[in-house]
């Protein structure tokens, strides 16, 4: 049985809970279906602004594509086609598991709400989920499971912060954000670790902002290998807040030094293909701290350039001829600009709190509620 309701009463719970974000799932599968299952509390499906029924755990939907509509299944009947579908969360808890289908996805489970529709040809499951969530989602992606808390404080807060400046990233597509490093990993719902929540919920609103009280960019990476990097030396520009920062914190942790082994032939090959003449004369270098160019003059090569052509760990490390060998001497992992995760984690054991962490990583930089930053509202 149908019935007719106004969409507004059906999404009026979700603004009540507070902000929403829009997430698509999945982003780069493209698949053509989904199974959808109830793990926890009600949902109401509406297709179209109509209400379809209320669902229960152990519901399940069979989502497909028909031309550019969505097409809908539940276990007894096939529910119609429709240009958009909504899962609805009725209450506070609600969870799904959702799977893409043809090509499969993991088994990944969503808090809230989930939409689909069919946008340039490609089927779309977009989650729509409390701020909160999300970020405490990302940060178990991106940020791991078993770190201190405020640890994780200071990870909310680059998470959040990068989420409100990026909102309008994917506007055009339909939605906020995409679930792939392109934006940020998010593999759905936290549960591994109850002090990320904690943390989200304790550091609320927080977002950095710079002296222009213009809202920061917030990177992040997994070790610096001793040395942070200025923006400029591995992204087109400089900023004020985003320069070098001696870490102690990381020395002694994994990634902190790092080889990797080429051979010579391979070596040589790639300077002559990046446009270099005299390849014999770049088989020794020295690191005395990060920099931009390995070559600067009429020929250019960057320490970037290098790193992506041989999947090193960082572009930061010297360089060793041993034989018919080429060894990476290096430092680090991760790009090396903005927070270092595992030196912040270090300083977290220690005794730091979250504003000592991002203040040490970045500087100077300021914390603001972005709720009260009329311009930046969404
Ligand atoms: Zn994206
Ligand atoms: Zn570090």
């Amino acid at each position: 049985m149908k019935t007719l309701v106004f969409l507004s009463m059906v999404i009026a719970p979700l603004t009540l809970m507070g902000q929403t974000i829009q997430v698509s799932l999945f982003d780069n599968a493209n698949s053509r279906a989904y199974t959808v299952s109830v793990q926890q509390g009600r949902y109401l499906l509406v297709c179209n602004g109509e209400k379809y029924g209320e669902y229960k755990k152990g519901s399940i939907f069979y989502v497909s594509q028909r031309g550019d509509m969505v097409e809908i299944r539940d276990k007894n009947s096939l529910i119609g086609v429709f240009p958009e579908v909504s899962v609805m969360h009725h209450d506070k808890q609600c969870v799904l598991t959702v799977k893409g289908i043809n090509p499969e996805t993991l088994s990944q489970l969503y808090d809230d709400a989930l939409v689909f529709k069919v946008a340039d040809n490609k089927l779309r499951a977009i989650n729509h989920i409390d701020l909160e969530k999300y970020i405490a989602g990302v940060i178990e992606a991106e940020g791991g499971i078993d770190a201190p808390l405020e640890y994780y404080k200071a990870q909310a807060v680059l998470v959040r912060t990068y989420t409100i400046k990026n909102i309008y990233k994917h506007a055009e597509e339909g939605f906020n954000l995409c679930d792939q490093v392109h934006c940020q990993a998010y593999k759905g719902k936290s549960m591994r670790n109850p002090q990320i929540y904690e943390a989200t919920r304790y550091t609320a609103g927080q977002v950095l902002v710079d002296t222009d009280q213009v809202l920061a960019m917030a990177p992040f990476h997994s070790s610096c290998g001793g040395q942070t990097s200025q923006a400029g030396i591995y992204w087109q520009s400089d900023l004020p807040y985003l320069r070098p920062v001696n870490d102690p914190f990381c020395l002694s942790l994994r990634n902190a030094n790092w080889e990797q082994r080429i051979p010579l032939s391979e070596w040589k090959l790639f300077l002559s293909a990046s446009g270099v003449t005299k390849p014999e004369n770049y088989l020794n270098y020295q690191s005395a701290g990060r920099e931009q160019f390995f070559i600067n003059g009429k020929q250019k090569l960057t320490f970037r350039q290098i790193r992506e052509k041989f999947g090193l760990k960082s572009s930061y490390f010297s360089i060793e001829q041993q034989g018919g060998e080429i060894v990476f001497k290096g430092k680090g992992f991760g790009h090396g600009i903005g927070m270092c995760q595992l030196g912040a984690m270090e300083m977290a054991r220690v005794g730091y709190t979250y504003i000592d962490i991002l203040h040490f990583y970045f500087h100077p930089v300021e914390l603001r509620d972005y709720r009260e930053m009329e311009l930046h509202r969404y």
